[in-house]
């Protein structure tokens, strides 16, 4: 891709930093564990097929999707592991889990019995509810689960047991109690088919991973892998950093004055003369509305608040106070420069959302650009 093309409205995933960030959290976590990376909705904006390459190039064999088209796509693209589907996938496509070696999530009664039905002796792990209520088998009833699991096994290729954790990223004790107790729900259900010798029992995400310690042998890592945090309040372990920037340039700058108001809407209103630079980005770059007259960018090292409306594709900032702004500047919507940053959690506590959401929704006609020092094959015969 030429660099002329791109310098519009780019993002730059260091793959580098996706490397370290993995290793630093895989020194913060129990030595018994294994890390399954998170890689579904496109690895968090970050590119899947680039972010799982990546890893399993350093050894990494578990990979975690949301559906089956994202499961397919990196088998298509030579990922070799365990891909294992979270969430539902449609009855009419069983066929193609089998086909791919792709492991389902068994959500419900109804859809294990499904999986039994087709014949076919398929990859699956049970997801089990400990509290959530989002999906899962009902952990309180340990005997019914126990009943299930058993049937499973017998006729299809039941490889684990998994339970997701809700407010693991809390703090106060209230919270602690509920996830220690979701815990618990889970290694009882573990416990009572130990005979099985089922491969894999999860329980944590990212934070999870970090804060609580189970008779589980996975981890799921995502929000973490990318160098975000699970909650705004969170520290991250030494070292992680976000991996992703997104970068613009400056379209034009002019001077408006008093009395003027800026973009649609008329919502801003110039009270003393000001320079204004018009940056080509916008919602349809997924870049969040809610930013209108409260985001902000990093230009020269400097921030510049946003000015007006976002708008499809452009919105302005007040540069008044940066020297030297012309056509053409670097713009840095999410990244770091001169020691300031702006990161996809600072984006999103402006907004009252979450980081996650924040790279999730950065659009697919924003091209990524992977960085990494290590030298490719090609550079070194
Ligand atoms: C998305 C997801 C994860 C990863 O959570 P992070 O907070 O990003 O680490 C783990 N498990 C399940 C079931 C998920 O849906």
């Amino acid at each position: 891709m030429k660099q002329s093309y791109l310098r519009r409205s780019w993002v730059e995933v260091n793959l580098d930093v996706i490397e370290s960030n993995y290793k630093i959290y895989k020194n913060n976590i129990s030595e018994n564990s294994e890390v399954m990376a998170v890689v579904k909705a496109d690895a968090y904006g970050h590119g899947d097929v680039e972010i799982a390459t990546c890893l399993q190039n350093i050894g990494v064999n578990y990979f975690a999707v949301s559906n089956i088209l994202e499961a397919i796509k990196l088998r298509d693209a030579g990922i070799k592991g365990e891909v294992l589907i979270l969430g539902y996938t449609p009855l009419i496509m069983l066929q193609q889990l089998f086909d791919y070696d792709i492991t389902q999530a068994i959500i419900s009664k109804e859809y294990g019995l499904e999986l039994m039905k087709f014949g076919l002796p398929i990859k699956c792990q049970i997801a089990l509810d400990t509290g959530m209520n989002r999906i899962g088998i009902d952990a309180d009833n340990v005997n019914e689960c126990e009943i299930f699991i058993r049937e499973c096994h017998k006729k299809l290729h039941l490889d684990g047991l998994f339970t997701h954790l809700c407010v693991a990223d809390e703090v106060d004790e209230c919270n602690i109690r509920f996830t220690k107790l979701q815990i618990k729900k889970f290694e009882n259900i573990t416990e009572k088919v130990k005979d099985l010798d089922l491969k894999y029992r999860h329980c944590a995400n990212s934070v999870a991973g970090l804060k609580y310690e189970g008779m589980e042998n996975l981890i799921r890592l995502g929000i973490i892998l990318y160098g975000l945090k699970p909650s705004y309040e969170m520290t991250l372990p030494n070292g992680i950093t976000p991996a992703l920037s997104w970068k613009s340039v400056i379209s034009m700058v002019k001077t408006v004055y008093p009395g003027e108001t800026i973009g649609y809407g008329c919502t801003y209103y110039v009270d003393e003369e000001m320079k204004v630079a018009t940056i080509p980005t916008g919602y349809a770059d997924g870049y969040n509305r809610m930013l209108s007259n409260e985001g902000k960018v990093l230009i020269h090292g400097q921030e510049a608040p946003i000015v007006g409306r976002i708008c499809m594709d452009q919105f302005m900032v007040d540069v008044s106070k940066i020297s030297d702004v012309k056509a053409e500047d670097e713009v840095i919507l999410l990244g770091e420069i001169e020691n300031i940053k702006f990161t996809a959690d600072d984006m999103a506590k402006i907004i009252g959302t979450i980081g996650y959401e924040i790279v999730c929704n950065i659009s697919k006609r924003v091209p990524r650009l992977y960085i990494t020092n290590k030298l490719c094959k090609q550079d070194i015969q």
